[in-house]
C-alpha cells in the first residue's frame, strides 16, 4: 500500500480504559488549577486513526478551548493532517480511513451515530494546504456553496456572503467582481476565499491545514493576522510545520510525533521550557 514509515502496526488488544485522561492545556505544570474551567469546544479521547491496519494517529487525548488557536507541530508524515481530518469526520473518507476513541463537539461524540457527518462538515470547517476554490464557480458562488440555499433567500445569502468575505478580509479586494472567476484571484486571495467559504455556514470551528505552505510571505502574513480576529468567532485549530508560525498565530502548541501526543501546553511555555525531551530535540532542530 505504500505507507510511510512513520505507521505503526495497529496492535490488535483494546488495551485499558482506565487512566488515560485527556489532556488539558491549562493544567499543565506551572498552572493555576482554577483556569481548567476554560470551557471547550472540542475534546479527544483516545483518537485513533488508521488506514486500513496502520495507525496513524495514536491514541491522542486532548482538549481544544473555545475561541483560542492551537496548533498542532511536528515532523512530516508523524499524523497531524490525519488528526485534523478526525476532528470533521473527512478522515474516513480517505480509503481505507477509520478511528476508534471519540471526538467531542460541544460534548456530543461526533462518531457516536447520532449526527450526520455532513452536518458535522457544516459546524468544523476546514481550509486545506492549497487553495481549492471550485474552479467553475464565481467568487460569489463559491462562498455560497457550502450553505442550504432555500429558494427566495437571495437577499439572505448575499448578506451571508458579504459577512463571511468580510470575516476572511477578501470583501473589499472583490467586492466590485464578485460574479467573476475564483480563478483569477491570486493565491492567497484564493485562500482567503476559501476561508470565506469555510465561515460562511457559520461554523464552530475552523481546521486550518497548513494554509499558507503554497503562499509568499505578504500571503502568510494575511492569513497569519486573520487566526487572530477569527478566534474572536471560532475555535481554530492549525497545522503547520513553521514552528515559527506557531509561535506567532497560536496559544496552545500540540507536538505529535509518530502519531502519539508528546506533549500540549500553552505555547510561550512549549516553546521556551518544553517538559519532554523529545519536544526539545524537536524545537532545536536535533531531529525533524
Ligand atoms: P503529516 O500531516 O504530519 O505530514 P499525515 O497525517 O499526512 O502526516 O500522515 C500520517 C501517516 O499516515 C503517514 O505515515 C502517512 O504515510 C500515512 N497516510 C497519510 N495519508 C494516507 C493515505 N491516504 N493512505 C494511507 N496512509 C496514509
Ligand atoms: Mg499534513
Amino acid at each position: 500500500m505504500g505507507l510511510g514509515s512513520p505507521v505503526v502496526r495497529i496492535d490488535p488488544s483494546p488495551g485499558g480504559a482506565q487512566g488515560h485522561q485527556p489532556v488539558r492545556p491549562e493544567t499543565a505544570p506551572g498552572e493555576a488549577k482554577g483556569a481548567d474551567t476554560t470551557p471547550v469546544r472540542i475534546e479527544t479521547r483516545r483518537l485513533t486513526a488508521l488506514f486500513g491496519r496502520n495507525i496513524a494517529v495514536r491514541e491522542v487525548s486532548l482538549f481544544f478551548p473555545i475561541n483560542t488557536v492551537t496548533a498542532i507541530i511536528g515532523p512530516s508524515g508523524c499524523g497531524k493532517s490525519t488528526l485534523l481530518r478526525c476532528l470533521n469526520r473527512m478522515h474516513e473518507l480517505s480509503d481505507g480511513g477509520w478511528v476508534t476513541g471519540s471526538v467531542l463537539l460541544d460534548g456530543e461524540d461526533i462518531y457516536g451515530g447520532g449526527l450526520d457527518p455532513v452536518a458535522v462538515r457544516r459546524r468544523i470547517g476546514m481550509v486545506f494546504q492549497r487553495p481549492t476554490p471550485f474552479p467553475t464557480m464565481s467568487i460569489y458562488d463559491n462562498v455560497a456553496a457550502g450553505l442550504r440555499i432555500s429558494a427566495g433567500r437571495r437577499a439572505a445569502v448575499d448578506e451571508t456572503v458579504e459577512r463571511a468575505l468580510r470575516q476572511a478580509a477578501l470583501w473589499d479586494e472583490v467586492k466590485d467582481r464578485l460574479h467573476t472567476s475564483a480563478l483569477a484571484l491570486s493565491g492567497g486571495q484564493q485562500q482567503r476565499l476559501c476561508i470565506a467559504r469555510a465561515v460562511a455556514p457559520q461554523p464552530e470551528v475552523l481546521l486550518l491545514d497548513e494554509p499558507t505552505a503554497s503562499l509568499d510571505p505578504a500571503g502568510t502574513q494575511r492569513i497569519e493576522e486573520l487566526c487572530h480576529e477569527l478566534k474572536t468567532r471560532f475555535t481554530i485549530v492549525i497545522v503547520t510545520h513553521n514552528m515559527q508560525q506557531a509561535a506567532r498565530v497560536s496559544d496552545y502548541t500540540a507536538f505529535l510525533y509518530l502519531g502519539e501526543l508528546i506533549e500540549i501546553d500553552r505555547t510561550t511555555q512549549l516553546f521556551t521550557k518544553p517538559a519532554k525531551e523529545q519536544t526539545e530535540a524537536y524545537l532545536t532542530g536535533r531531529f525533524g
